[in-house]
């Protein structure tokens, strides 16, 4: 699969950059945020290299399902699955995206405000 040498988010899937995985398959994996938001705060992160949302077409569809469904079960894993959660893409600059390969958030542990900031 193609890998970004400079991107982050390629190097840990790599195991070249430390990260706390706590789930992988053969699509995805799902880490730690290292600046964590929320007491659970995980990162889900397609093994595919795609700068932003804006790059999912249809052949990502199975990809983009296989992302809510480990968080769905991530969330019952942390036990906040009844208490709730947030899942979260930031899309570009303006949509809050600093690091340039595709992640969803999985935030709980703490009442999510809305609209979110
Ligand atoms: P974005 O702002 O692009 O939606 O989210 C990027 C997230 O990646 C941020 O929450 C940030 O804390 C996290 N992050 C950035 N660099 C690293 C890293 O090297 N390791 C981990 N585990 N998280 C990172
Ligand atoms: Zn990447």
């Amino acid at each position: 699969m193609t890998r970004m040498r400079d991107c982050i988010f390629c190097r840990i899937i790599e195991g070249n950059l430390p990260a706390s995985r706590v789930y992988e398959d053969e699509t995805l994996i799902a880490i730690e945020d290292v600046h964590p938001q929320a007491p659970t705060h995980l990162l889900i992160i397609p093994r595919q290299h795609l700068a932003t949302a804006q790059d999912f077409d249809s052949s990502h569809r199975q990809l983009i399902g296989s992302v809510f469904l480990a968080a769905k079960r991530l969330a019952e894993e942390r036990g906040v699955a009844e208490q709730g959660y947030r899942v979260v893409l930031n899309c570009n600059r303006a949509g809050g995206q600093t690091v340039f390969h595709v992640h969803f958030h999985l935030l709980a542990g703490r009442p999510m405000r809305w609209p979110p900031g």
